[in-house]
């Protein structure tokens, strides 16, 4: 693309795909940046382009019809010459400047070696999904021990099994993609434990019934996972992991209401690999640091703020997707679909296209939302995980800070994440707290929901790809000015990716 762009978009998603769809649609120019290395996100997670054939997932997929079309909208664009799509590209910081956005980020397609470049858009689209959001137990740093979404990345991405026997826990309808996923492969999964119960979906009919492709979608797992004998334990969590060199065992106990362990119910299963999923936590890197609003989230999380059209409170910057509250994909894509055409309508260059369908987007925005809030309060943490925990379990697993030094932070008066932070370090180390952060929260603080400390840097860079950015001339800026780079201008993104 030799022309600026109008619009930078992060995360090629269904939210970022569908977003940068829409505004291709309505003659922007975009930059599609994401640092994976196929387009998809989680949800629509591939193989790379070369180990497609190899590969081959598509029966682990669902709305792959979706997907192709958005592929299809993709390539045209980029046929057009108003597409940059750049994979392999991680963005670590983006910033305000004069009227639009410096989005900094290091292309890692020729890892190890990284190259720094800088973007310049006047809006700023961020759809960075959202990552698995983890409690800890005992042994829950054994080798072996994944997180649910793990399991799914590296069957999806890679079609890697990690093990042959493999017990699943946590909450939330997650659990069964990847345990009929796995079960699809011919592992043996030995148990999906769910915390909570199934009958909590009755307290929310309205949105209940106002989703059926949710309840088919829900239907189609149950099916897969009784044809495969897999065992769905309703209250029931996974307490505790064995083993020495890696994990070799699960401890599972029934659970009370309160979500502590029912004396005398405890077993031990034999696994070789376990995954563990508590729900997701938005991806909010790069939205804390711009200063826009957040909002609590019926999930326990705080989530961007944004108004009826994905406009955050920071001008020309949107955001869609589970950056704005887990959902789901279907409400992922149309979120994108009305942050694109916020943006149309806001740059006023170019005429918002003659949408077929504005009012039902929106309208399927309001009944996913409602699902998703209906899921969280179906599905919440049980309140007494912490009774899991003994005094030597790690929390943090970077810094191998223990419950029981966060326990001693607390009783020393520490009364959020941060201030544990100050007291132990758990939250320093490489991770910066994305691992152990909702649960350190949890640990000290329970009435507000889990906000993310402020990291101005997202992904670590090097030193060398900083200072060749340093000797680059310098970029353009102004409102219009687009990219510039000290890369290659080849995107990398092969025209496959795209059709
Ligand atoms: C591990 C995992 C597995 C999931 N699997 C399922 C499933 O099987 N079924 C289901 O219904 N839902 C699943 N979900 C929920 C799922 O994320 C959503 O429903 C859907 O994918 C959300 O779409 P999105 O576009 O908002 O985000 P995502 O799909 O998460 O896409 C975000 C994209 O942003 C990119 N990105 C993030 N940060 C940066 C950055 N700084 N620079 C550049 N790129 C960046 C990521 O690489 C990613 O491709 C899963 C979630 C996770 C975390």
């Amino acid at each position: 693309m030799s022309e600026p762009a109008d619009l930078v978009v992060v995360g090629a998603g269904p939210a970022g795909m569908a977003a940068a769809a829409t505004a291709l649609a309505g003659g922007l120019r975009v930059v599609l940046l994401d640092s994976g290395t196929a387009l998809g996100g989680q949800y629509w997670r591939h193989p790379p382009e070369h180990a497609r054939a190899a590969v081959p997932t598509d029966d682990l997929h669902h709305g792959l019809r979706r997907y192709r079309a958005l592929c299809a909208a993709l390539a045209a664009g980029r046929a057009a010459g108003r597409l940059d799509l750049r994979l392999g590209h991680h963005v670590w910081s983006a910033v305000r400047e004069d009227d639009g956005f410096a989005v900094h980020a290091v292309d890692r397609r020729e890892a190890p070696r990284e190259t720094a470049l800088v973007l310049r858009t006047p809006r700023l689209l961020i759809a960075t999904g959202a990552y698995d959001r983890q409690l800890p137990f005992p042994g829950w740093d054994l080798p072996g021990v994944l997180t649910a979404g793990g399991l799914q990345a590296l069957l999806k991405g890679g079609g890697v099994a990690a093990g042959s026997r493999v017990a699943l826990g946590g909450t939330g309808p997650f659990l069964l993609p990847v345990a009929a996923g796995l079960a699809a492969r011919g592992v043996e999964v030995v148990a999906v434990c769910e915390a909570a119960h199934p009958k909590a979906w009755l307290r929310h009919p309205g949105p209940l019934l106002r989703n059926p492709g949710k309840w088919a979608e829900g239907a189609g797992y149950a099916a897969a996972l009784v044809r495969h004998r897999v065992p769905v334990r309703p209250r029931t969590a996974i307490v505790a992991a064995e083993g020495g060199e890696r994990v070799t065992a699960v401890r599972i106990a029934s659970l009370a209401p309160d979500g502590s362990p029912r004396p005398g119910t405890e077993r031990r299963v034999e696994v070789d690999a376990v995954g563990v999923g508590w729900g997701f936590a938005p991806q909010l890197d790069l939205l804390v640091p711009l200063g826009c609003a957040l909002t609590d989230s019926a999930d326990g999380n705080a989530v961007v703020a944004v108004d009826g059209g994905q406009r955050t409170t920071v001008p020309g910057l949107y955001a869609a997707g589970e950056t704005c509250g887990v959902g789901g994909a279907a409400l992922a894509v149309n979120e994108g679909r009305l942050a694109a055409r916020s943006v149309l309508a806001d740059s006023r260059t170019t005429p918002v296209p003659a949408d077929k369908r504005p009012a039902a987007v929106r309208s399927a925005v309001t009944r996913q939302r409602a699902f998703a809030r209906a899921m969280a309060l179906a599905h919440p943490l049980p309140p007494a995980w912490p009774s899991w925990l003994t005094d030597e379990t790690v929390v943090c697993r970077c810094e191998e800070v223990t419950a029981g030094a966060i326990r001693a932070a607390r009783a020393d008066g520490a009364h959020d994440h941060r201030q544990v932070k100050q007291l132990t370090r758990a939250g320093m180390g490489w991770c910066q707290g994305r691992m152990c952060g909702p649960a350190v929260h949890c640990l000290t603080e329970r009435r507000r929901a889990y906000q993310p400390a402020e990291r101005l840097v997202a992904t670590p860079v090097t030193l060398g790809a900083l200072a060749d950015l340093d000797e680059a001339p310098a970029a353009p800026s102004g409102p219009t000015a687009s990219t510039a780079s000290t890369a290659s201008t080849d995107n990398g993104a092969t025209d496959k990716e795209c059709s």
